[in-house]
């Protein structure tokens, strides 16, 4: 049987924990759709394409050979030309520009082409913004996570202090809701529920709790 997972909702919900742990119980494999646009933004930086040009973007996007692997915690490591940037995709400053990038149409065509392939081959937990409205609109099990702006600054503060970043939780709310606006007035498949996902609101949940309501929800009635 194929199943697969489409977890979607806004910046620091606690999608990509959940759906890890999610796919290493279930035996799924996992997609960290995320992960690829900060990829493209990681060498639009890098290279200083003008992130406001579409057309600099696509060939950009066009241009990189990423590849998505499994780490042995079901974790993706995510390659681009070869070089290994799991790391290098997490800074602040990708943080602050992956947005911009995510609503060019074009490369959002040649991420979903990818992601859409990987979501046909089934038995997968993928995550990201658009997954249960675009990328795998007929996915078994749906799930929009949501949880109150404070708290998923808080806990994105806390990933990126663990790693030595010195941010404050005014600033990580600014970023975080500054994303979030653009996600979701972005034309091209903005972030927003599908009309047959399940909410949850993880703002006083444990991860476990978390894992064990979709784990619930994907066994079915
Ligand atoms: O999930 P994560 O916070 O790593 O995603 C980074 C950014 O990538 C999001 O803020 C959004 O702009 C973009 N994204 C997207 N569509 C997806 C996944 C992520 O536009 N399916």
């Amino acid at each position: 049987m194929k199943l697969r997972i489409a977890i979607d909702g806004p910046a620091g919900a606690g999608k990509s924990t959940a759906a890890r742990a999610v796919a290493k119980r279930l035996g799924l494999a996992y997609l960290d759709t995320g992960a690829m646009y900060r990829a493209v933004t990681l060498f639009a930086l890098r290279r200083k394409v003008n992130l406001h040009d579409d057309k600099e973007l696509e060939r950009l996007a066009a241009s990189l050979d990423l590849a998505v692997k499994s780490g042995k915690d079901g974790e993706n490591i995510i390659y681009v030309d070869g070089e290994d940037v799991t790391e290098a995709i997490r800074t602040p400053e990708v943080n602050r520009h992956v947005s911009i990038v995510a609503k060019c149409p074009e490369v959002r065509v040649l991420m979903v082409e990818k992601q859409k392939a990987i979501g046909r081959a089934g038995n997968v937990v993928m995550d990201g913004r658009d997954i249960g409205t675009n990328v795998m609109p007929d996915a078994e099990v749906k799930i929009f996570l949501t949880a109150s702006l404070e708290e998923r600054a808080r806990r994105r503060l806390a990933e990126l202090t663990a790693k030595g970043e010195k941010l404050d939780l005014e600033q990580m709310i600014a970023e975080i809701a500054a994303r979030d606006k653009i996600d979701s007035e972005r034309e091209c498949s903005p972030l927003r529920p599908a009309e047959d996902a399940v909410h949850l609101d993880t703002t006083n949940m444990t991860v476990e709790e978390v894992v064990d309501a979709i784990v619930n929800i994907a066994a079915g009635p």
